[in-house]
């Protein structure tokens, strides 16, 4: 079996990965990327950038297609269908903490997209597509991937091995890491539709959480489309939630009228909370969803997820560049990231998924009294729109030692 070298090996190109390998590939490391895909796949996932990533990417020089495509979100908004109530919040309040006060509004494949050219065009970087790692070994001095192309199994041997391959991890399962948590009963349904559907609201703004005791919505703006997430009533099948009956139902009910949508995707999802047991072991690290599933209430899956790449690579430049003790540095990732996760991500997406969708009566009530104190209390807000924007999870994570 032939054996390939390289320094790091980086499993999995979806937006953790991307931004992972372009990281270490401009500071020079010798980095190889393995993706079973030919391209990015094209599904409704994230599209929500907040400020920190936004100066990750931006730093790294790849948020052109964010700045160029994607929609700037200054201000969301936590609507109430009932009582009409609409309570905002601007980030140009916290201008004096980011460059960037705001969300970018673009889907996640199109900036992946876009990230894994940068890193095809770094001369340390080596881009396989169409290749999948099938299993992983380590010893003292490295790590060994098994990777299958069309027509071969091949060998790479590398210092490190940093697994960002996603919910299924393949890695996670050859290293036989726990991934506790739980799963939602309820499923989600994620429409698509170019319909004007600002025109039905007053002043809704690119980024809306509407709340109400029947069915509540996620309905967030991306380039060319409105994006409408709502909880899939139990007992429905698969089919009877893409039909044309629910999807003009739920349109009904959010525009007040009769009408007939047309729809570009019609997709259904399961939610999951779970949080691996380790965040690296030996010199594997293991990063984003292959390590974490939370709901999507808030948009840090994808960010949390890149913040990990970051995190990841700082340390690994430090121990192939700086003499850093390997074992000291993969630690302290895993020490940082893997209790930001629980501590912020998973608890803040748990909590704001309730509020969404638990004992609605009791949660609204306690929901808009939350806001309501918010909104009149500046510091209170201030510090609410850093968290939120995951500011303060960064500097928590740069604080453990
Ligand atoms: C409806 C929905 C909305 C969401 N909205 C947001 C949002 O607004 N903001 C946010 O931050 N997050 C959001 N998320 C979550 C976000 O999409 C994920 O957290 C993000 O895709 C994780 O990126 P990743 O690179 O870790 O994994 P993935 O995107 O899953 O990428 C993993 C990659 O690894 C590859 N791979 C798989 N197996 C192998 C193998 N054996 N060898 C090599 N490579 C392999 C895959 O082909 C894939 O390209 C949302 C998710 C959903 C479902």
């Amino acid at each position: 079996m032939i054996t390939h070298h390289t320094e790091v090996l980086v499993a999995g190109l979806g937006p953790v990965g991307a931004t992972a390998a372009l990281s270490l590939a401009r500071r020079g490391i010798a980095v190889t990327a393995i993706e079973p895909l030919a391209s990015s796949a094209t599904d409704l996932r994230a599209s929500t950038y907040h400020a920190p990533t936004l100066e990750i990417l931006d730093d790294l020089g790849a948020a052109g297609t964010l700045f160029g495509q994607g929609l700037k979100a200054p201000v969301y908004q936590y609507r109430d269908r009932q009582s009409g109530d609409v309570f905002e919040f601007d980030l140009t309040e916290i201008a004096d903490r980011t460059r960037f006060p705001y969300r970018i509004q673009c889907e996640q494949h199109r900036v992946t997209a876009s990230i894994v050219e940068q890193v095809q065009g770094e001369p340390s970087a080596t881009v396989l597509q169409g290749q999948r790692v099938l299993f992983v070994e380590q010893d003292e001095e490295g790590v060994t991937a098994y990777v299958e192309s069309a027509n071969a199994v091949e060998r790479w041997r590398a210092r490190h091995l940093l697994a960002t391959d996603g919910a299924s991890s393949v890695v996670r399962k050859v290293l036989g890491l726990q991934f506790p948590g739980f799963t939602y009963d309820d499923r989600f349904v994620c429409f698509s539709t170019e319909h004007p559907i600002e025109e039905a609201f007053d002043n809704l703004s690119h980024v809306n959480y509407i709340s109400d005791p029947k069915e509540w919505m996620v309905v967030l703006r991306v380039p060319g489309m409105w994006r409408v997430l709502v909880p899939a009533p139990a007992g429905f099948s698969d089919a009877q939630l893409v039909s044309e009956d629910y999807k003009n139902g739920v349109f009904g009910r959010m525009l007040g009228r009769d009408c007939d949508v047309a729809t570009r995707h019609r997709t259904i999802y399961r939610v999951h909370q779970r949080v691996c047991e380790r965040f690296a072991v030996g010199r594997i690290l293991l990063a984003g969803d292959a390590v974490h599933l939370n709901s999507p209430m808030g948009g840090f899956g994808m960010n949390s997820g890149v913040h990990d790449a970051i995190n990841a690579c700082d340390k690994l430049v430090q121990v192939l560049r700086h003499g850093a003790d390997a074992a000291q540095q993969t630690a302290l990732y895993e020490r940082q990231r893997q209790t930001i996760t629980r501590d912020f991500v998973q608890a803040q997406t748990i909590e704001s998924t309730r509020l969404m969708r638990d004992g609605w009566a009791s949660a609204r009530a306690e929901r808009a009294d939350a806001l309501g104190r918010l909104m009149k209390d500046r510091a209170a807000r201030r510090a609410y729109l850093l968290k939120q924007a995951m500011f303060t999870s960064l500097e928590q994570a740069a604080a453990i030692q």
